[in-house]
This record gives structure tokens, C-alpha cells and sequence, in this order.
């Protein structure tokens, strides 16, 4: 047997999100009911005309390859929502649709970085971008942001952290996993350091319609225009139409780099599922009032959710302002017994609330935030409520040995 994997994995960690899914799976599969606040999957159903537009795709021969970067509807459709949520023109060169947002990252991975590169991401970060710069070679730079300045990345913190190394500087907002949402001056003051900055400006905005009490999403494509050479823009139909298991994610960028993605692709994965591809351009293209609707929820749970964290001893946590995750210090919780031993970090939070309240929940370690844990509050009121219940009960019952 050939004995080595390749040495660019050496780095790699498997996701987390995706490792405490499988875990809350696997206990559920053994009957019992797990509170599922590990991963970030909105669990409504997709608008109806997704599903009637799929339906008619499947009826309408939607079965062979197509182009590439996607269907020339659903860039068009891309295209209009880019100008109708960023002010800025776009054409369908500058699209590349990609089986999740996921893939258009990687894609984008695969197509910029290399040995010697660095990318500037500024921490908590979601698990996938550090590991994504490692597997193409490049080697992630992760700026920690605070929680006393509201999860977000100054001004000042940017600038030295760009270097004659750097390639790109990847920016999500709102974040996952602080929920954490950049104010349009600080957006502008970060583009006022990176205009005089020569590198990529990767901004993720998946969740950029799931924001709260009258917060304004301003994307930097929409304050920065004359960064848009060198600007790409990630988004997807997952978080905004509960389309997780869809799987359409794209990027909008300069023709140059969307020209490099398509050949990526075109060697991987090909296009995105045709009739997925459908169905997002009826998500983009229909009615938004569900939209609306999911985002208005959304808020409500979070404020379930983080007023109930907050009366849970040993756990405070800030109100987030977008997104549906609430990023807590769980520090308070160290000294409490666990499998014989006190608790003394966010992995054994996490391993004690799943085996003693069920509650799936995911370390912030691996978000390069120690010390705190990420609910999502992507379930129902009830459901987070009874599971908040759990955790009280099971820390009122356990013995403080530290
Ligand atoms: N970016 C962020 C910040 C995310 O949280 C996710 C969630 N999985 C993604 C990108 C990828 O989304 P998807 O691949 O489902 O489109
Ligand atoms: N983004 C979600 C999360 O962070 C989905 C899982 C993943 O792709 O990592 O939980």
C-alpha cells in the first residue's frame, strides 16, 4: 500500500460543524432526542415556488450537464440581485455558480493562493477558511478579534496585519459563528486601509439577509466600487431560502478570476445539479415574503436564545446582530465535574451539555475562540426553550469540583 497522504493535509483538520452533526446523528440514531444547536442549517422548508420550480425542472428535461458556471437564468438572476443588494453592475462573466457556497470558496482557494501566500482572516472565523488556504498551500493569518469590540476587526488591526505576503483578506458579515455584523463605517474604514493595500478582498455575505433589530447589511462591493477589480463576493441560496441541502452556492468577481474558477471546476465537480440550478433561480426570481417571514423568526429565537443562555449559570453571552448563532463564554462552566475530572475547557463544555442536557452545541476552539461555544438557534422557539431547560437542569445537577 503507497504509505503516505499528501503532505499538504498534515494542517488539515476535519470540519468540526460538520463532526458535531454527525455526533448529534449518531446519538439520535440510538433514540435519543438531541437538541441540535450544533450545526448552522435554517430548519424551514425552502419558499413553495423552489420546490414547484424543481418539480417543473425535473418534468422539463432538466437532466444533462450545464455550462459550467451555471445556467445563463440564474445568472441573470445573480446578476440582478447583486445590483438590487450592492448597487453594482454585473455581468454573467463575472458569475461562476458552484455546489455551495462552500465550493465557491474553494474554488477560489484553488485558483489564488499558493506556497509563500498568506490570508489575512480575521478570528472567530467559520472552520472552512483557514483549512480551505492550507489545502491550496497558502498559509492562513488569523487576527483575533474581541469580544469588548463587538467580534469586529478594526481599522488599525488590518493594517498590521497585511504584509508583502499577503494575497487576500477574507471577510464575513454577518459572521458565523460570532453573529457579529460590520456598521457601514467600519466597513468603509477597512476599505480605506485595503485600498492602499494591494490584494484579494473575499467577502462573504451568506448571511447578509438575516440581520436584526433595523441593523443595515452594507456589503463593501456597494461603499468600495473602485475596489471592485480585486473584490469577490461569496452568497448562496442556503442560509437566506433554507436550501442547506441544495447545495447553490456562487461567487461574483472579475472576469479574470471568474475565468480561472469555471476552469477549476470544470475540472472537479463540473457544474452545479441542474435542477438545483432551477430551483435557486426561482428562490432569487420569486416571491421574497418568506424570506422576510424566516428572517422575523429568526430574530425571535435569538432573543429566546441569548436572554435564556444568559440565565444559565456559568454562561453569558452577547446579543449577536445577524445570522442565527449566539457565540457564548461558557468559562463560568470550568470547575464543574465532568466524566471524573473538572471541566477545564469549551471541547468539554460541549462534550458535558451533549451527554447531560442533549444539547448539541459547537466548541469555540475550533473557531479559533477558546473558552466560548456556538449555539445556532436554527430550530424552533419550543425547541430551544426545552433545550436551554436542559442545560440548567443538567449544571444545577452536576458538582462543582474546582
Ligand atoms: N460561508 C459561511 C460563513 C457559512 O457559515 C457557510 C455555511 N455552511 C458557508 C459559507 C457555506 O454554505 P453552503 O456551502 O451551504 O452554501
Ligand atoms: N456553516 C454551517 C455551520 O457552520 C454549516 C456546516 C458547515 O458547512 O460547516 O454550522
Amino acid at each position: 500500500m503507497p504509505s503516505a497522504l499528501a503532505k499538504r493535509l498534515s494542517a488539515v483538520v476535519p470540519s468540526v460543524t460538520l463532526a458535531v452533526n454527525a455526533k448529534a446523528a449518531a446519538l439520535r440514531a440510538t433514540g435519543v432526542d438531541v437538541f441540535g444547536f450544533g450545526v448552522g442549517e435554517p430548519d424551514f422548508d425552502p419558499p413553495p415556488s423552489v420546490l414547484e420550480a424543481a418539480k417543473r425542472a425535473i418534468d422539463g428535461g432538466a437532466h444533462k450537464y450545464t455550462a459550467v458556471s451555471g445556467i445563463a437564468p440564474l445568472k441573470q438572476a445573480i446578476c440582478d440581485d447583486h445590483m438590487r443588494r450592492r448597487k453594482q453592475k454585473a455581468s454573467a462573466k463575472n458569475v461562476c455558480v458552484s455546489v455551495g457556497a462552500k465550493q465557491a470558496l474553494f474554488n477560489v482557494a484553488l485558483s489564488l493562493y499558493e506556497p509563500g501566500d498568506e490570508v489575512v482572516i480575521p478570528t472567530p472565523c467559520w472552520v472552512s477558511y483557514p483549512e480551505q488556504v492550507r489545502i491550496a498551500g497558502g498559509a492562513p493569518v488569523l487576527v483575533e478579534t474581541r469580544e469588548e469590540d463587538g467580534w469586529l476587526l478594526s481599522a488599525d488591526a488590518l493594517a498590521g496585519a497585511l504584509g508583502p505576503r499577503t494575497k487576500a483578506v477574507i471577510l464575513c458579515t454577518p459572521s458565523n459563528p460570532t453573529g457579529a455584523a460590520y456598521p457601514e463605517e467600519r466597513i468603509r474604514e477597512l476599505a480605506a486601509v485595503l485600498r492602499k493595500h494591494d490584494c484579494w478582498i473575499l467577502v462573504d455575505e451568506i448571511y447578509a439577509e438575516l440581520v436584526y433589530d433595523g441593523f443595515r447589511h452594507v456589503s463593501i462591493a456597494e461603499v468600495a466600487p473602485d475596489l471592485a477589480a480585486r473584490t469577490i463576493v461569496i452568497d448562496g441560496v442556503s442560509k437566506t431560502y433554507a436550501m442547506t441541502g441544495w447545495r447553490i452556492g456562487w461567487t461574483i468577481a472579475p472576469e479574470i478570476v471568474t475565468e480561472a474558477l469555471d476552469m477549476v471546476q470544470g475540472q472537479s465537480t463540473t457544474n452545479a445539479t441542474a435542477v438545483a440550478q432551477h430551483a435557486a433561480v426561482a428562490a432569487l426570481t420569486g416571491p421574497q415574503d418568506t424570506v422576510e417571514a424566516m428572517r422575523q423568526k429568526f430574530e425571535r429565537r435569538r432573543d429566546v436564545m441569548v436572554a435564556g443562555l444568559n440565565k444559565v449559570p456559568g454562561i453569558r453571552c452577547r446579543n449577536p446582530e445577524g445570522a442565527f448563532y449566539a457565540f457564548a463564554d461558557c468559562r463560568g462552566m470550568y470547575g464543574i465535574e465532568h466524566a471524573g475530572k473538572a471541566i477545564a475547557s469549551d471541547d468539554e463544555v460541549a462534550f458535558f451539555l451533549l451527554e447531560h442536557a442533549h444539547v448539541a452545541a459547537v466548541p469555540g476552539g475550533a473557531f479559533g475562540a477558546p473558552g466560548y461555544v456556538r449555539f445556532s438557534y436554527a430550530t424552533s422557539e419550543e425547541r430551544i426553550l426545552a433545550g436551554l431547560d436542559s442545560m440548567r437542569t443538567a449544571i444545577a445537577a452536576a458538582r462543582r469540583i474546582a
